[in-house]
């Protein structure tokens, strides 16, 4: 399977990559992403077929359909990583919350949150092929909240590989910064960023770009690479978690095969979602994918409207972190999909150079027949927060944003499968004041929620208040490159 560029070829890039060259080196030509060139099928027999499958075997095989550069034992190994997660039986399970509801959790890794999915195979096969290749790599990550930790977790003490994570200092829950400056492997490195998210990751873009920056890595031998969902390597794993939900209702006889489904999706930089297209333009019966966001509702504008408008947008930190995006980088896989390069060039310039464009009537109308979408502020996230703590089901902010959609968007009598891409744990104090508890801090609220809602908090989470504070470097954006080159001497 070769790969293909989202804005057309420049002339200086080969034509198509392999797989291996797209993960590596994921920026292709006029800034645009890899995608490719076509996509395995989801037949009726491939389903059944699986039935009665563990996740990695549905995975591997799913991979090896793929066609991708990549040997199987390789594969195999970076699969075992689902063991570490909660019930290595079945690491994404299904809870029912509503007769015609279920909640897939994708957050049962070592993070907490649904990154951990994707960057924990993708970690282990990023950092055999730079050791297959004798080459060395740097990662940088801005994180708005769960990428860093799931970055700096799948990467300590993997060989050939050095992980810099700058997050946007007090843009993020106290459990996702302890999760990052608690990491003490010598490849690791965390920076704060005095700014909100979209500084951080302009202040990462802006030294990705630098010519001294790449003059001062190639000096020391260093590639760079990325871990953010521009790269195809995490998308490919989050293709497959939504078949596995499919199958789960299919085996609780929820669902015949062949019935089609909702698939409900709190979105950002739209990876998951992505995940979810690709696996309904593979043969996935799914209805409708049903994009939920927070105030920063660029998306609903998109999928509603057909207009992506940064000029109109400050963006607004709420309680749901994670998806507090306005650039979301995705998106773009979408408009080639549906579009094709030059008109993915033609907008995706549109959108850097006047902020804004806007999609024609028959464009809007094909994104349509895949997508719809709404959104939930943080007063509604909280109503939806308390009233399913009540009935016993504990979700977190970003999880609840969905619920709005489930109970508006869909027009047809289909199943519907919420996302879950996080733990309440991260969110804690949010949750806390979701259940009519005012907190001053993270550890009150776990305990407070714990005590209160009968639900546990899990080692890892509990460990990160006593473990030792191993990065304490906060800085302006002026100052990363130089903190940059102290870690990489
Ligand atoms: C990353 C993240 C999202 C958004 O996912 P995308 O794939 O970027 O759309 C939603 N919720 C949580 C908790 C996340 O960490």
């Amino acid at each position: 399977m070769q790969f293909i560029e989202t804005r057309g070829n420049d002339g200086q890039k080969p034509l198509s990559v392999p797989f291996s060259e797209a993960i590596l080196s994921p920026s292709a030509s006029f800034g645009g992403l890899y995608v490719p060139k076509s996509l395995p099928t989801l037949d009726a027999s491939f389903l059944e077929g699986h039935l009665g499958s563990h996740y990695k075997t549905l995975a591997l095989d799913f991979l090896l359909n793929f066609g991708i550069d990549i040997e199987t034992e390789v594969l195999q190994e970076a699969l075992k990583r689902y063991d570490t997660f909660d019930d290595p039986a079945n690491p994404v399970p299904l809870s029912q919350i509503e007769e015609d509801c279920f909640v897939s959790e994708l957050y049962h890794g070592p993070t907490r949150a649904f990154k951990d999915m994707a960057l924990q195979p993708f970690g282990y096969v990023l950092s055999k092929l730079a050791q297959k290749r004798g080459e060395h790599y740097l990662i940088m990550a801005a994180t708005s909240g769960d990428t860093g930790p799931a970055t700096l977790e799948t990467f300590r003490n993997q060989a050939n590989v050095q992980v810099a994570c700058l997050y946007p200092d007090g843009g993020t829950s106290d459990v996702q910064r302890l999760q990052m400056v608690t990491e003490d492997a010598p490849n690791l490195k965390v920076i704060g960023v005095k700014g909100n998210f979209d500084d951080t990751q302009n202040t990462l873009k802006d030294l990705l770009a630098s010519e001294d920056f790449k003059e001062e890595l190639a000096q020391r031998n260093i590639k760079l690479s990325a871990a953010n969902s521009v790269n195809f390597g995490r998308i490919i794993f989050q293709i497959i978690y939504h078949i596995h939900s499919y199958l789960e209702l299919v085996r609780k006889e929820h669902i015949t095969m062949g019935e089609k489904i909702y698939l409900v999706v709190p979105s950002g930089n739209f990876g998951n979602a992505l995940g979810a297209y690709y696996a309904k333009k593979a043969g996935l019966p799914i209805e409708k994918i049903l994009i939920s966001s927070n105030v920063n509702n660029i998306l609903t504008d998109w999928i509603c409207k057909g207009a992506y408008d940064l000029t109109s947008r400050e963006l607004i930190q709420t309680e749901s972190p994670a998806m507090d995006i306005l650039k979301s980088s995705n998106v773009e896989r979408i408009m080639f999909d549906k579009f094709g390069a030059a008109r993915t060039k033609e907008l995706m310039e549109a959108l850097a150079n006047d902020g804004k464009y806007q999609l024609s009537g028959v464009e809007l109308a094909s994104l349509r027949e895949d997508f719809d979408a709404s959104f939930s502020d943080d007063a509604e996230c909280e109503a939806v927060v308390g009233s399913y703590a009540k009935k016993g089901y504990m979700m977190d902010t970003h999880t609840a944003t969905c619920m709005k959609a489930y109970e508006t968007l869909r027009e047809k009598k289909c199943m519907a499968v919420v996302y879950s891409t996080a733990e309440w744990t991260k969110f804690s104090p949010a949750v806390s004041r979701a259940l009519g508890h005012e907190v001053k801090d993270d550890v009150e609220a776990l305990k407070w929620v714990s005590a209160h809602a009968n639900v546990s908090v899990p080692p890892m989470i509990h460990a990160l208040f006593t473990k030792p504070v191993m990065h304490t470097v906060v800085v302006s954006k002026e100052s990363i490159k130089e903190e940059m080159l102290h870690f990489l001497v």
